[in-house]
């Protein structure tokens, strides 16, 4: 019988990363990962630096070469996403994404003819990127945010997030989750029909990630 997930369970990250920079785009291939949400601000670059860096950019570049299909999947306006995207390659990006309600991560499955369990979410915020990942039923991977400097709305969120348990310190090892949507009984709201369709290969074990 299947049940549904309760906060915490939605709260928790399939992957924990202290940056991009050790997410390795070819481990995620290989898990059957064929789409990367990628979130922006403090995850990719401080939440108030326009444009991309290097580090960036190699790192799309990277997963580009990989096989994945990397799009930009932000809270943020249209004008920051742009910007930042600029240049970038990319081939979609979505701003306004209202984070975590999971429409966004379905619309951009959709949009590469993937299932949810195709794609991943890699974000900084428990509460906007893990959860509407994890509502979305996508594989989720949590990274330290780059910079403690943020916006008034995040700083609640923050909040709420050490509320929940969060500890995550600079530095720290990298550690995998077990491959829990492969192996537990649970389902997404709302997302019944894509699961009963999927596959194994459609739960990719992130333990080899990164
Ligand atoms: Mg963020």
């Amino acid at each position: 019988m299947k049940r549904t997930k309760t906060l915490p369970q939605l709260l928790q990250p399939d992957l924990n990363v202290t940056s991009f920079r050790q997410l390795d785009p070819h481990a995620l291939v290989n898990q059957g990962i064929r789409l990367l949400i990628c979130d922006i601000d403090n995850t990719l670059v401080a939440y108030d630096d326009p444009d991309a860096n290097r580090d960036v950019e190699a790192f799309l570049h990277t997963a580009k070469s990989a096989g994945l299909h990397t799009v930009l999947m932000s809270n943020n306006f249209p004008w920051r996403v742009e910007r930042f995207a600029r240049d970038l390659g990319l081939e979609k990006v979505y701003a306004f994404s209202m984070k975590p309600m999971p429409f966004s991560y379905r619309k951009a499955c959709r949009d590469f003819g993937l299932k949810p369990g195709q794609a991943a979410i890699l974000g900084d915020q428990l509460f906007t990127d893990t959860l509407g990942g994890n509502l979305a039923g996508v594989t989720t991977i949590l990274s330290h945010p780059l910079v403690e400097k943020e916006r008034a709305d995040t700083k609640l969120l923050r909040f709420f997030e050490r509320l929940a348990g969060r500890d995550l310190p600079h530095g720290r090892t990298l550690q995998a989750h077990s491959a829990r949507k492969a192996e537990a009984d649970w389902q997404p709201m709302g997302m019944e029909a894509d699961r009963d369709t999927e596959t194994e290969q459609d739960h990719p074990d992130p333990e080899s990630c990164a």
